[in-house]
């Protein structure tokens, strides 16, 4: 095993982010404790839609969407809600988003999310190799559907994955039905991505990935964490509600939570979070054969070994407000418009989304305290950005050559 000079990581947060750090970390012979409050990949990891989604490289900052945003917060039956209580203290991010709502931070940001989104799946595959991923993933593609409402923000998607050469298929209706016949024909068009897969249970995943870090000699502490601190030159230290522990490195990997953890270390990082929900359909996964999403409602369904997962929307209402019973309606609506044979739903559930006014991760050192590493803020892709993560944030620890240029995930761009 080659020699690095990092012997020791402490990483907080047992998501798929800090999951797949951690396994790369041990692979490389360094011994690392992964902490959570919460059982690994219990939180947004476990509930989101499980696209393993390397062509999504458009995200929500855009001047074409810009233009639909107050239609959407009028409909209160719209694809994006607001939890008015919570608004004065997402000003700072808002503004930073509307900044961020133009053609040349639209394509920056296109531009390096394709880098890495561009790797995803390669990485995801060498970890698949040492796991039994029976039932767990299905790769039949994923189907994107619109009405011809909104062509010109289709268009505008499509030009833009065509330039960055994303292999994609135009679909008329008779296309879709053709694959999905089970669907209500309230569509006129879309888009398949015949290479993309999805995970039949990301929890399941998460925890066999979570296994063969804990096969290879990584240890869990399941506790609280509440502060990190670079203490000297080559050491750092975590600190949990029962003990204080040191490490050569520390990484931040709490999903949407992380801000918490870098507003000590003097970091002005404007992360917030999108919220965003589910509900499953039990036995119902199998009227549908591979993730449908609808454009136009922001919302798409999965067949998932639970049941049919129907998922989306996005709520700006911060981390401590409750699940919003509208929100979940909305997701069901949508569902029985597409669906309408289908029943009553369970399992009504709320994850957080974390999420950066210029919709690309933080994925670095911090700019104050060189031996913490941060890796949070994937947005809607972290699921996809899992694995390729773990392999950028370890070869930072690891002090590797890379090819990459990361400068643009770096949080100095918020100061
Ligand atoms: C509705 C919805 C659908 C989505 N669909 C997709 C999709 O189809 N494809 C895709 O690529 N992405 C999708 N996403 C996004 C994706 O799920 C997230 O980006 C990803 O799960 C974030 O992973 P994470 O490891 O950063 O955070 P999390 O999974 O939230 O993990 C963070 C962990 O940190 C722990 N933690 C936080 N604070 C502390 C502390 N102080 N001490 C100890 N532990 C702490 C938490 O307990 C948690 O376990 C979706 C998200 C949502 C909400």
């Amino acid at each position: 095993m080659d020699n690095y000079k990092c012997k020791s990581v402490g990483i907080v947060g047992a998501g798929i982010q800090g999951v797949c750090i951690g396994l790369q970390l041990v692979k490389k012979g360094i011994s690392v404790s992964l902490f959570d409050k919460n059982e690994p990949g219990s939180m947004t990891s476990y509930g989101n839609a499980g696209h393993f989604s390397p062509y999504a490289v458009l995200q929500l900052n855009r001047p074409d969407i810009l233009y639909d945003v107050p239609k959407m917060l009028l409909s209160s039956y719209g694809p994006l809600a607001l939890k008015w209580n919570y608004i004065p203290k997402m000003f700072p991010w808002i503004i930073q988003y509307l900044k961020s709502c133009n053609k040349k931070s639209m394509l920056h940001t296109a531009k390096y999310m394709h880098q890495i989104l561009n790797l995803s799946m390669d990485a995801y595959q060498e970890v698949f190799q040492e796991i039994d991923m029976t039932n767990l993933v299905e790769k039949k593609g994923i189907i994107y559907i619109w009405t011809d409402q909104n062509l010109k923000s289709r268009n505008l998607e499509i030009k833009v994955r065509e330039d960055l050469g994303i292999k994609q298929k135009l679909l008329s209706r008779d296309d879709i039905l053709d694959l999905e016949p089970n669907l209500n024909p309230v569509f006129h068009g879309g888009v398949l991505y015949e290479d993309a897969m999805h995970a039949r249970d990301p929890y399941g995943i998460t925890k066999k990935i979570f296994e063969l870090f804990i096969k290879y000699g990584g240890k869990f502490i399941k506790s609280n964490v509440q502060s990190i601190k670079q203490i000297a030159d080559n050491k750092t230290s975590i600190t949990t509600e029962e003990k204080k522990y040191e490490f050569e490195k520390s990484v931040i990997a709490c999903g949407a939570f992380s801000k918490k953890l870098t507003d000590q270390l003097n970091e002005k990082i404007p992360l917030d979070t999108e919220r965003g929900y589910h509900v499953h359909f039990k036995n119902m996964d199998h009227l549908i054969k591979r993730p449908v999403i609808f454009l136009d409602r922001g919302f798409g369904m999965t067949p998932m070994n639970q049941g049919l997962r129907a998922v989306g929307t996005v709520e700006l209402g911060g981390l401590t407000n409750p699940l919003s019973k509208k929100r979940v309606e909305y997701i069901v609506r949508c569902a029985k418009e597409l669906l309408p044979q289908l029943s009553k739903p369970q399992d009504e559930w709320m994850g957080f989304r974390p999420t950066l006014p210029d919709f690309l991760p933080v994925l670095g050192p911090s700019s104050k305290n060189k031996n913490i590493i941060y890796a949070f803020g994937h947005h809607h892709l972290g699921w996809t950005l899992g694995a390729i993560t773990g392999k950028i944030i370890s070869g930072i620890i690891a002090e590797e050559k890379t090819n990459l240029d990361l400068s643009p995930y770096s949080s100095k761009r918020f100061n």
